[in-house]
């Protein structure tokens, strides 16, 4: 990054404007005055002032500047919010890596791939009678159907290529699937379905973007839970469950309460506790802190 682009970013931002698209903001004087998007209150506490282009928060402390904001608001990393508000002014930024747009390319097909798998999962738990087991899971658990769909949870059938003749159809390659962690491969070459007789989950980053699965075993089929292997898209130790669903809830309560399964997040969400996300087994890694840090004051582990 260079100095200029600060700069030329500060220049070309309006902090009154910036912070108006967030919360209304009333003339106080020379300063602008709201309600703080970063705590909850009834009087307005939160001031922006325009000569600086600064703001600050007399109830919780909060206080900067317009990528400050942004970080705090956005929970963004310091290159990020810059990125925002470049954007938002129509400014073209150093390149902070060289770009790859091979890569780039390679990850948007990863998604694209993951999004079709859960698709067709989400179809046959609701719309084929491969899909009665998990079903009758999901009752027993008590998960009502608006709260599965929102978590767009799925079936994968008792099937070595089911999935695999599906997407192949739509054009995917079976190098393509085994990247994407759909797909195993044989000794011999040839490849199978991954997820076979399981409830599915996808997981999803903060964006929605499907980036993996969590997948529960209905037989006595083991691990009982089985994921997707790390891929360059999905890194299990630096992903949260939920986080997509979660995010504007935590953002306003500023606590997050962090559960370990699957099912106990979607549960707690199905019950009134957005706030919850899940480490998926996993004790909560640095990485995993790393995402909600800047969003919160508290994590609480449940
Ligand atoms: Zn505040």
């Amino acid at each position: 990054m260079q100095r200029d682009d600060l700069e030329r970013v500060r220049d070309a931002t309006d902090l009154v404007e910036l912070v108006g698209s967030y919360v209304a903001l009333r003339k106080a004087g020379k300063n602008f005055k709201g309600l703080c998007p970063f705590h909850q209150e009834k009087t307005p506490s939160f001031i922006v002032f325009p000569e600086t282009q600064t703001f600050h928060c007399f109830g919780c402390g909060a206080g900067g500047d317009a990528i400050g904001f942004v970080m705090r608001a956005e929970n963004l990393s310091f290159r990020e919010a810059l990125e925002r508000l470049a954007e938002r002014a129509g400014i073209t930024l150093t390149p902070s890596r060289p770009p790859d747009p091979e890569l780039d390319a390679r990850l948007l097909r990863l998604a694209e791939l993951n999004a079709l798998a859960a698709a067709w999962f989400s179809h046959v738990l609701w719309n084929t009678a491969h899909g009665e087991p998990g079903r009758r899971l999901l009752e027993q658990r008590g998960v009502d159907r608006d709260t599965a769909e929102r978590f767009q949870l799925g079936f994968a059938p008792e099937s070595w290529d089911t999935l695999l003749g599906h997407l192949t159809r739509q054009g995917a390659t079976p190098d393509e699937l085994v990247e994407a962690g759909l797909a195993g491969r044989r000794d011999d070459g040839s490849v199978y379905d991954r997820f076979r007789y399981r409830l599915m989950f996808p997981i999803r980053d903060r964006d929605g973007r499907v980036i993996g699965f969590g997948a529960r075993a209905l037989g006595d089929a083991q691990p009982k839970y089985l994921n997707s292997p790390q891929t360059p898209l999905f890194d299990k130790s630096a992903s949260l469950y939920a986080i997509d669903l979660a995010l504007e809830h935590i953002r306003r309560t500023r606590e997050v309460i962090v559960v370990e399964g699957y099912m106990d997040a979607i549960a707690a969400h199905q019950f009134g506790y957005p706030n919850v996300v899940a480490s998926m087994g996993t004790a909560l890694t640095e990485r995993q802190v790393r995402l909600v840090r800047r969003t919160v004051d508290r994590i609480v582990l449940a």
